[in-house]
């Protein structure tokens, strides 16, 4: 009968009975490079990181909101601007959405036929405590 083989359930390589430093947990098996690079960043140290580019992103945005206003007050009521390098055009973009709130509403059967369910993975990341 043939032995089980052992997967790194990281990156699908297979693990030899003496493969250096392989390690196994709750999670599966992980080769040696694997379990390596997961011993150097926790999931404190990630979530952590993860968490500082996030404020430093709210934070950019809304400096990019107060420029933005800036230079819309700037312009005043001229509808491009050009300064050294930088032209600044500013128009009035339509698009039409379609009102699937109403459509559901006056629709019910059609609508039900032809919502197609999807599914993507959210991550969030909080304090603990
Ligand atoms: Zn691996």
């Amino acid at each position: 009968m043939k032995e089980e083989q052992r997967v790194c359930g990281d990156c699908g390589a297979v693990i030899e009975e003496h493969d250096d430093g392989a390690t196994v947990d709750s999670n599966g098996w992980h080769c040696g490079d694997c379990a390596e690079e997961t011993a150097e960043e926790t999931v404190a140290s990630l979530a952590g990181k993860y968490n500082d580019v996030s404020s430093k992103i709210k934070v950019l945005e809304k400096e990019k909101e107060t420029l933005r206003a800036a230079l819309v007050r700037r312009m005043g009521d001229e509808v491009e601007v050009t300064d050294g390098h930088y032209k600044v055009n500013r128009t009035v973009v339509f698009a039409n959405r379609f009102d699937s709130t109403a459509f559901k509403k006056e629709n019910a059967e059609l609508a039900e036929k032809y919502t197609v369910k999807s599914s993507s993975e959210r991550l969030t990341v909080e304090l603990a405590f």
